[in-house]
């Protein structure tokens, strides 16, 4: 999994100025999914709902988990079965490198308490990349802002990285395949490349002389360590004579920042952060020498909910009775033994910005946010969401409202108070302290342990 990686910064996705010949090789001797989306457009929900396989929404996991080791339901509850305490459970060695954003409490959220045998990564957000920037020893004592300069874990030990981070990541997921070889493993390998900050080294830098905007000539070298990272481990797969027996699939939690980072969502519109396309749909590619067709497109709609599905179904591994997963088995879909489409409907929630979508075949219906009305697009002849059908269909708009309203009965409001919004209270109470206004009745940060119907209101 890649972080914030733009729709179309990979050259299977037509990329021209950053070669990505590595990645671009799981497209060659597998699938390209071109039309996959993923449950959120930030880390934490999507990586939530990856995980679990389930729409994040129905455990109230919608937001981006705060630094703080203290609260407890900043996380996944433990009422949901991950992909690894599934696979866990048919024998597999089970590990995560890199990026895990999916809680900092030690007992309730770490790695090793969710399923996985070894974590090599860093718990928030995200990182510096660079070893001289990684100043700060023990993250859990850390204050929030510091949480991109602190050490890496090794399980629970902080440790000192010596190369790019990046690098950091791929020798480890090296040393991790060789010492799985001779069992079933599963390895999440989660860069946290190429999101912010943007550094790279001299090494990748020097790739793209041929690029003059500086935000994008940083990107691009970021990108280009990730492909030289998937190009290791492909290699090392081969080595091993484990190409045949291995299922690889390769996507983006969520799309890129153009603003920030450069990032390129091509015809999409909007980014990260936004429920329109560039901000969820993301390149997907699946390889599995000898099942999976190679070099083909896959068009009809996906999302990386099927990831749990398909190796939940592969594997026989357990899923909660009474939680099913929202995905499916792709391989059936992809070998073309099932025509039908995999998912009719598709849907998500914003809670807190109140946005809407379903997904229906090439229709999209949205609610851009709080107080505006909803708006229909016909994604197969206006990929860019720029001519709202609304008007022209009003029953076709309605019958969607009414199908988003049925997924929509069965979510949980959020169970912990996001970064973002926690930020927008931090600052509400700074305000009214400053003018000295200790009108408030408690103390709005409190909130952070809300019981499981509170309704958060910022
Ligand atoms: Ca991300």
């Amino acid at each position: 999994m890649a972080d914030d990686l733009g729709y179309a910064d990979v050259g299977f996705n037509g990329c021209q100025d950053i070669p990505t010949p590595n990645i671009d090789s799981i497209a060659k001797n597998g699938t390209v999914c071109s039309n996959a989306i993923v449950t959120f457009p930030v880390c934490g929900p999507s990586r939530a709902g990856f995980i679990t396989g389930r729409y994040e929404q129905r455990f109230g996991f919608v937001g981006n988990p705060p630094h703080d080791p203290e609260d407890r339901n900043a996380g996944v509850p433990k009422s949901e079965m991950n992909i690894a305490e599934s696979l866990k459970q048919v024998g597999y060695k089970t590990g995560i490198i890199g990026k895990w954003h999916l809680g900092l409490h030690r007992e309730e959220h770490h790695p090793l308490k969710r399923g996985f045998d070894e974590f090599y990564g860093h718990l928030g957000g995200g990182s510096k990349y660079l070893p001289e920037d990684l100043t700060i020893q023990d993250c859990y004592t850390a204050e929030p802002w510091q949480s991109y300069s602190c050490w890496i874990h090794r399980n629970y030990e902080p440790v000192q990285i010596t190369q790019y981070l990046t690098d950091e990541f791929s020798k480890e997921a090296l040393r991790f395949v060789d010492a799985s070889k001779d069992n079933p493993f599963f390895l999440f390998l989660s860069y946290n490349a190429p999101h912010s900050p943007l550094q790279a080294t001299e090494k990748y830098l020097s790739r793209f002389p041929h690029i003059e905007d500086p935000k994008r000539k940083i990107y691009a070298a970021m990108v280009s360590a990730l492909d030289d990272g998937v190009g290791q481990l492909l290699a090392r797969l081969k080595e091993l004579n484990l190409e045949e027996n291995t299922i690889l699939f390769f996507l983006s939690d969520n799309g890129g920042i153009e603003e920030k980072s450069h990032s390129d969502n091509g015809p999409l519109r909007g980014q990260k952060g936004q429920i329109w396309e560039g901000g969820i749909r993301v390149p997907f590619a699946v390889q599995w020498k000898g099942v999976i067709p190679k070099g083909e497109i896959f068009e009809k709609a996906v999302t990386s909910l099927d990831i749990f599905a398909t190796i939940s179904e592969l594997s026989k591994s357990p899923f909660h009775p009474n939680k099913p997963l929202d995905g499916v088995h792709l391989i059936p879909y992809l070998t073309g033994k099932i025509q039908e489409e995999p998912h009719p409907n598709l849907y998500m929630r914003m809670h807190t910005s109140n946005r809407k979508m379903v997904r229906s075949g090439s229709l999209k219906y949205v609610v851009p946010g709080k107080n505006q009305s909803a708006e229909l697009y016909d994604l197969k002849k206006d990929l860019g969401e720029s001519k709202n059908l609304a008007s022209q269909m009003p029953e076709t708009l309605e019958l969607l409202k009414a199908k988003y309203n049925r997924w929509s009965k069965d979510l949980k409001d959020p169970i912990f108070l996001g970064n973002w919004e926690r930020q927008q209270l931090l600052k509400k109470k700074k305000l009214l302290e400053k003018n000295g206004n200790i009108g408030m009745k408690s103390d709005p940060l409190q909130k952070s342990s809300l019981s499981k119907n509170q309704s958060l209101k910022p």
